[in-house]
């Protein structure tokens, strides 16, 4: 693994393989990357460019000269090598910091087919520029009419010659005005045409300046510097080199990345989630309104400390999901689990450090009800808890199809 030490006598270039170490080191050697983005680029930073409305370009590019963007992706490609525990390892750090972002989540998993099913010269023209964060890349598999069943897409890209030819519509794009490229997962044949439902739909990288594309802004009230915006695809003509993989076999490409999409949302909890139990006990500690800290209160302390045990049982899961995908065994159960897990105890130290704040909880200028929309989306989004529930119970437990 390539990245920039935080420290000079620091050189993480001359540390040991990746089969060699030990799961705390490989975390370790990310957060300690990570310092130095968190403290030149602090919360207040990015809330700065919620405000403002804009994208943090300064920390993304230090995030790509730290080789940070670059994990996951083979040196050979220009990445900094490392595996899903690097990557969930940096999401977490960023969170932790303060500083979450959709972004990384959306670019770990839309590299992951890429890197596995595109040619040589596929990932060298839509990977290696991520790497750097040259080229940011978003993710559009949501449509209004389908929602959480995906298989139920209608954006068609129909062949015509060479090139493909796109139409249909995605909703809540996270960062598609910042993006230079979109990956895209699209039908190829209709629903109505194949025999089961999760054929017939393909992958594509769609750059973003192609004429038909046009967005949509919408009013989502979470705060992270990407917007979302609904995507609407008007006759979009996709050269022969946008096709990732065999036409017809997205679906299962997709799903790949998806398992990794996961851990990234369960990490961006776990960070937000301690971020906050942090803000909460450093407030707890000071605050008097009695004359004793109320933090010495056990109805405040203990929802604390149940809310730190639940979010380190989680991180353990998810670092434990991580490795299992590194060595390429199966992750998809530990892996949903994980997120259920961490989404909800991010939660439940979210609601602590409101009910810790008191009614300061409320104000913006104390910075914690902010915090409650993104771990209260990671039950949501990427995939919704009750979807999570239905994999354990079926795939798990052996227990009837319930949908
Ligand atoms: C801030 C934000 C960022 C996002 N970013 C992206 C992005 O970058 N790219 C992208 O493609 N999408 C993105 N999404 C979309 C997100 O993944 C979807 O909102 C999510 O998958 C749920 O889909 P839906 O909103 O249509 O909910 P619906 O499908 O309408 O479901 C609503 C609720 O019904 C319940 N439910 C649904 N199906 C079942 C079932 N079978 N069993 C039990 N309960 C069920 C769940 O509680 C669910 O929350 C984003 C969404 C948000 C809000």
């Amino acid at each position: 693994m390539s990245l920039r030490p935080y420290h000079e006598d620091h050189d993480a270039m001359n540390q040991p393989s990746l089969q060699n170490e030990s799961l705390a080191n490989r975390i370790h050697q990310v957060q300690e990357a990570t310092r130095g983005i968190s403290e030149q680029y602090p919360r207040a930073y990015i809330r700065e460019c919620i405000d403002q409305d804009r994208f943090p370009d300064e920390m993304w590019k230090a995030l790509g000269e730290y080789g940070l963007l670059g994990l996951t992706v083979p040196e050979e490609y220009g990445g900094s090598g490392g595996g899903v525990v690097e990557i969930v390892a940096l999401a977490e750090a960023l969170a932790l910091g303060g500083v979450p972002t959709l972004f990384l989540v959306v670019t770990g998993l839309g590299r992951v087919p890429i890197v596995r099913h595109g040619t040589p010269e596929q990932i060298r023209k839509f990977v290696t520029p991520t790497c750097d964060g040259s080229v940011k890349l978003c993710f559009a598999i949501t449509e209004p009419n389908a929602g959480t069943n995906s298989f139920d897409m209608s954006t068609l890209a129909t062949r015509d010659g060479e090139d493909w030819v796109l139409n249909g519509q995605k909703v809540f794009i996270s960062g598609a005005r910042d993006a230079d490229i979109m990956l895209v997962i699209a039908r190829t044949q209709k629903a109505s045409d194949v025999k089961h439902r999760t054929e017939g739909m393909s992958l594509f990288v769609v750059d973003m300046k192609t004429p038909g594309i046009t967005l949509q802004p919408l009013n989502i009230q979470v705060e992270t510097a990407e917007r979302q915006y609904m995507v609407f695809f008007d006759n979009v003509r996709l050269p022969a080199d946008a096709l990732i993989g065999a036409a017809g076999k997205g679906a299962k490409l997709m799903f790949e990345g998806l398992n990794s999409e996961r851990l990234l949302a369960a990490a961006a909890a776990l960070g937000i989630g301690d971020y906050a139990l942090n803000k909460a006990a450093s407030y707890a500690r000071d605050r008097k309104p009695f004359g004793k800290p109320i933090g010495s209160y056990q109805a405040l302390q203990h929802r604390m400390a149940l809310a730190k045990a639940e979010l380190e049982a989680a991180r353990l899961m998810t670092y434990s999901a991580a490795e299992r995908f590194d060595t390429g065994e199966d992750a998809g159960a530990l892996a949903n689990m994980a997120k259920l897990l961490a989404s909800r105890a991010a939660v439940a130290a979210v609601e602590a450090a409101i009910q810790t704040h008191g009614g300061y909880a409320f104000d913006r200028d104390y910075d914690v009800v902010t915090l409650w929309p993104m771990v209260r989306l990671m039950e949501i989004a990427p995939i919704n808890n009750e979807m999570l529930l239905n994999y354990i119970g079926e795939h798990v437990l052996g227990l009837p199809k319930s949908y």
